[in-house]
């Protein structure tokens, strides 16, 4: 790893793997289903760009992002939004502007009769969007109740050739529950607002309501299109792994210093932590600042052959390791998260560790470590 202080090194064979188990999962249940690659987030941390590239070599017909920001710098990127490969954003303000994302091809989501006015007022000519309605997680989209209006309205502007509805829309809240019976209401729902949307004249080709752990444990839920996020970059979304998903981000290190210090030493702020025998220490250069949970208690990296403990308190830009009588020096390498096959933790490890989700670890990851794609 040369003479770098640290780095993320993103695998983009593991993405496009990792894309193609998805495909397959939701083609077990509806064999023409297509997958939307989710990269909101700069994508979870590995670098929007080139995972999005990676997941659409793979077989994603759409990337979806949260806001029309996120979509438009992916087409300043050179990734174009068409309507057979578009570019989907969920998450906006309706009094934003986003003449730059309609006039890039960015389609976005509708979630209230707001957000579909806007729409109409900043298009310039006939639009692609998807109608989002919330089947029960209580976040976005319209409720049941407004979606009968929503719906109308909507159909109206596709008969005045202002719109066209190319996609339904919904989220699911416990996916990754197994057995929860919230998802099958959710189905359930979003079953009726598309017959609700046939009857009032549209006819979306994409209705899609599977997030990962959806398209991994709930065949119902398949529809046309899957939105698959964590599970692209191999972070299984359950309590447990899930097989065949490959971790695409290893974060590494270099050991900047290291000393020898006796039994009773104090490391770090406010002394938590004391050797108990003399010993050598780490100093690693990365910190809470670079995205390191400065909550994560007993986590551990991977130094000199073994996993070694984090000994107190993660600093802004440095933590120490405890390495006993290990051979350690300026300069070795320390893997903090990978693949595990190294002996290294994982991402879900380091999860663990600090009480969260996958997500947020890779996601907290930030821009003072270089990304490397290998
Ligand atoms: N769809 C929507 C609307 C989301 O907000 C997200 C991420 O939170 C996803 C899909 C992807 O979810 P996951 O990362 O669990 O696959």
């Amino acid at each position: 790893m040369d003479n770098i202080r640290a780095e993320a090194v993103i695998d983009l064979d593991a993405v496009r793997h990792n894309v193609q188990v998805l495909l397959a999962a939701a083609r077990r249940t509806n064999p023409a289903a297509a997958l939307m690659a989710v990269v909101k987030a700069d994508g979870y941390g590995h670098g929007a760009v080139p995972v999005a590239r990676a997941a659409r070599e793979a077989g994603a017909t759409a990337l979806g992002v949260a806001t029309p920001g996120e979509a438009v710098a992916l087409i300043e990127a050179g990734i174009v939004s068409t309507p057979e490969q578009p570019i989907v954003a969920w998450l906006w303000v309706p009094d934003e502007d986003i003449r730059p994302a309609l006039t890039a091809g960015v389609q976005l989501a509708i979630s209230s009769r707001a957000h579909l006015d806007a729409v109409l007022q900043a298009a310039r000519s006939q639009v692609a969007v998807h109608l989002k309605i919330d089947t029960g997680l209580g976040r976005g989209g319209a409720t049941p109740a407004d979606f009968a209006e929503l719906t109308r309205l909507a159909a109206r502007a596709e008969q005045d050739g202002r719109v066209r509805v190319v996609g339904l829309m919904s989220h699911l809240a416990c996916a990754d529950e197994p057995d929860d019976q919230s998802v099958p209401e959710q189905i359930a729902r979003f079953d009726r607002a598309a017959a609700e949307a046939g009857a009032a004249g549209l006819t979306p080709a994409w209705r899609h309501l599977a997030n990962t752990p959806g398209t991994l444990a709930w065949p119902g839920a398949t529809y046309d299109l899957v939105r698959c996020g964590i599970g692209v970059y191999g972070i299984s979304p359950f309590d447990v792994p899930v097989p065949g998903l490959v971790p695409a981000m290893t974060l590494r290190a270099r050991v900047a210093l290291t000393k020898r210090v006796p039994a009773g030493q104090g490391v770090s702020y406010g002394l938590r932590y004391r050797t108990t025998a003399e010993t050598t220490l780490a100093l690693v250069p990365v910190g809470y600042a670079d995205g390191i949970p400065r909550t994560a208690a007993g986590a551990q990296v991977f130094l000199a052959g073994s996993r070694r403990p984090i000994a107190g308190r993660i600093a802004m830009d440095q933590f120490v390791v405890d390495c006993g009588d290990d051979q350690v020096a300026p300069g070795d390498e320390v893997l903090i998260f990978g693949t595990g096959e190294r002996g290294e933790p994982t991402a879900a490890d380091w999860a663990g560790a600090d009480a969260t989700i996958g997500y947020e670890i890779v996601t907290r990851i930030g821009p003072r470590i270089p990304r490397r794609y290998v």
